[in-house]
């Protein structure tokens, strides 16, 4: 009997070692190639990464093995026992997939336990190989060295895995490199704790042995290999199936799935370089008006739903050499290509109509519209920047007139804006400047021409413009956010100088909705009545629908604790607007007031008439008195009494003035005929 002990580098066959080496280390890369797909990917995905992962791994460990037994050389014969042999490669697949599992879980524990139930799989896929390698000889194990070998696997596969929880390339390759070392120093101390008696001298494996483990082993670095190309392939599809979502997602408006603002720009950018032909070309500015009613009323899913469906109205209408985006919220925008200036005006017309025609939802209905800003290229402008932000000054102009036409940009726009801009910064120094000044317009009952009070309305001495309307500064004062302190001194100043009058009508004071919405306003509303000495009674407010829709909870809350004070509360500007009877319901008002738009029309729109008799009708249902605003003739005035209104105010009675109507006169105006009061104005 012949005792050998074995000595490694004696007995390795040096180039199959270094070929060991090679499945070992590319295995490797492959495994934490797609343990990275693991921990990238979620639910039944990652199930799938943790199966190809284990099966490269599982094979890697099996394959490295086997290479490296047919480098060793034993001086006895060996066989294999096949079912152990795949028993073993079985094993390190079926630990490896809940050690990758465990591994790549978030817990900072995860790398260690997860790389040391795969170590522990990579030394039971050894030992288990070991038991299938059956020598004739006494085989007798060094515990030692057993037991060193499993804990260098453990521990340097719990190291490659632990350090795969920082991401990025470096801590792949010190993974790979780790996870190698594993597999070697395992392999390499659990050869040397065995010691073979040998009982029958002989040269290892036999060549038919030898040659299934070269077919075996290829076949499996071949599943190895082909698991990372599968891995690759996967990668490069979803890489591009991203790239393909990101660009479109960067080009495109999430919601309607127009082109957004940057597609835009690029658009006409390449438009100014190539204009594919065509002459002339035009951008339009579309801006959806009457969209935060919907949003208010029915809430801002109804808002998208809206979009989307004037988008796909857009979508369908387009021709060729025509584009349209979505610029952002409702605000959209069209670029054209044209020879002939009817090409445009057609274009315009068609948007026009699709913004136009009423929108007929399930749960609700929109009418919406649109004002349109209209820019010429090379005409009133030379690149994309500057064409936009003139269809936009368009657009905007077309807003502010109310107008549905569209509107083309013209170089006096320009010099509004500067004035605009001039008038804001105006408007700051003027409340020190003692600039304002209220003028007081009378309201009186039908038809006894009884007074009921007055209606303050502001007024502006600027320096160098003279006389400037509300309408031109209120505004500006509420996007520029210096309406509050305005707001406070129109209140203050009115109630102090309602105080001194001799007679004791009340006064109406105008409330911007962004007051309505100042949680100090009914503060500033005591403060004001309490230094003025004005009783509450004898001040009212008026606010119109838009305050209320607004932040509707809070704003009910103000009106209630104003009304609780004494105070009187009017419905501004009625029938212009939202016109809602929700709004009307919600509040008792004390008093509607309808627009003057209304009875500029009732002489000649019986459709105005109606409204004018129903709107009375409702305030008498409702217990609110009905004012009609606007009356500057007697016929109005004989229509507005006939269809029941209760109060008038306007020009026929008396237009805004520094001082009080006379009483008298007021009674007089009310009393006579149209055709005498007609000619009574003349007169005067
Ligand atoms: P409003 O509250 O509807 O005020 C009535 C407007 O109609 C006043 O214009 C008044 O001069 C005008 N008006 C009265 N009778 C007639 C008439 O018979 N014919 C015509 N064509 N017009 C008539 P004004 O003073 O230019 O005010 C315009 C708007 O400015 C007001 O409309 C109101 O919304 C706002 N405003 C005026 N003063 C204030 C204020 O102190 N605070 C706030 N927040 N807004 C104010
Ligand atoms: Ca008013
Ligand atoms: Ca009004």
């Amino acid at each position: 009997m012949m005792r050998v002990a074995l000595c490694i580098a004696r007995e390795h066959d040096l180039r199959l070692v270094a070929l060991a080496l090679l499945v070992c280390v590319i295995g490797s890369a492959a495994s934490v190639q797609l343990f990275n797909r693991v921990r990238a990917s979620s639910g039944h995905s990652r199930l799938g990464w943790v199966i190809l992962a284990a099966v490269s791994a599982g094979t890697m460990v099996w394959a490295t093995h086997f290479v490296a037994m047919m480098a060793f050389r034993a001086a006895t014969p060996v066989v294999l026992d096949p079912m152990l042999t795949l028993g073993s490669l079985l094993a390190a697949m079926l630990l490896a997939a809940p050690g990758l599992a465990i591994a790549a879980r978030q817990q900072s524990w995860a790398g260690v336990a997860g790389g040391s139930l795969i170590g522990a799989g990579i030394a039971v896929m050894h030992y288990i190989g070991m038991a299938a390698y059956r020598v004739d000889g006494i085989v007798t194990w060094d515990w030692r060295y057993v037991a060193a070998s499993v804990a260098l696997s453990c521990g340097l596969t719990a190291a490659a895995f632990q350090d795969l929880k920082t991401q990025g390339r470096a801590a792949s390759i010190r993974a790979v490199g780790l996870l190698s070392l594993a597999v070697a120093a395992l392999h390499f101390t659990g050869m040397a704790a065995m010691q073979i008696t040998v009982l029958k001298l002989g040269n290892g494996l036999s060549d038919l042995t030898i040659d299934a483990l070269v077919v075996t082993t290829t076949v499996a670095t071949g599943i190895i290999v082909g698991c990372a190309a599968i891995s690759a392939l996967i990668d490069g599809h979803t890489q591009s199936e991203s790239y393909r979502r990101l660009s479109r997602m960067a080009m495109h408006d999430g919601l309607t799935d127009l082109s957004n603002r940057t597609s835009f720009m690029g658009e006409l950018e390449q438009r100014f370089l190539i204009n594919g032909g065509y002459s002339c070309m035009a951008v339009i500015v579309l801006d959806l008006s009457r969209f935060k009613v919907v949003n208010d009323t029915y809430g801002h899913q109804a808002g998208d739903q809206l979009l989307v469906a004037l988008a796909a109205r857009l979508t369908a209408i387009l021709e060729t050499g025509e584009f349209i985006a979505r610029l952002g919220g409702d605000e959209f925008a069209a670029v054209v290509s044209y020879d002939d200036p009817d090409e445009l005006r057609h274009f315009l017309a068609r948007l026009r109509a699709v913004f136009e025609a009423p929108f007929v939802f399930e749960r609700f209905t929109a009418s919406v519209g649109t004002n349109i800003g209209v820019a010429l290229a090379n005409h009133d402008g030379f690149d994309a920047d500057a064409l936009l932000a003139k269809a936009d000054l368009a657009m905007y102009r077309a807003k502010s007139a109310h107008s549905t036409e569209p509107c083309y940009y013209d170089a006096q726009m320009d010099d509004a804006v500067r004035e605009r801009r001039e008038l804001i910064a105006d408007l700051r120094t003027a409340l020190d400047a003692a600039a304002f000044e209220l003028h007081y317009q009378v309201q009186a009952i039908v038809p006894s021409g009884e007074i009921t009070g007055y209606e303050a309305l502001i007024r502006w001495r600027h320096p160098t413009r003279g006389m400037v309307p509300p309408a031109m500064f209120v505004p500006l004062a509420e996007k520029s956010g210096d309406i509050v302190p305005l707001s406070i001194w129109v209140l203050r100043q009115a109630c102090f100088e309602a105080a001194a009058w001799p007679n004791r009508y009340p006064v109406a004071v105008n409330l911007s909705p962004i007051h309505l919405a100042d949680p100090l306003l009914i503060e500033t509303v005591r403060s004001a009545l309490a230094d003025s000495g004005l009783a509450p009674e004898r001040l009212s407010l008026e606010l119109t629908e838009s305050a209320i829709i607004h932040d509707r909870r809070f704003a009910l809350e103000q009106l209630r604790a104003l009304k609780a004070m004494g105070i009187g509360i009017a419905l501004d500007d009625f029938g212009v607007g939202y016109s809602s009877l929700d709004v009307l319901r919600s509040f008792p008002f004390d008093r509607i007031k309808l627009d003057a738009s209304f009875v500029a029309e009732i002489e000649h729109d019986d459709q105005a008439v109606s409204i004018l008799r129903s709107v009375a009708m409702l305030g008498a249902t409702l217990n609110m008195s009905v004012l009609a605003e606007g009356v500057e003739e007697a016929a109005q005035l004989a229509i507005v009494v006939r269809e029941g209104c209760s109060a008038i105010q306007g020009y026929l009675i008396g237009k805004p003035s520094r001082s009080l109507a006379d009483p008298e006169h007021v009674r007089k105006i009310m009393s006579l005929k149209p055709h005498v009061i007609v000619d009574d104005v003349q007169c005067a």
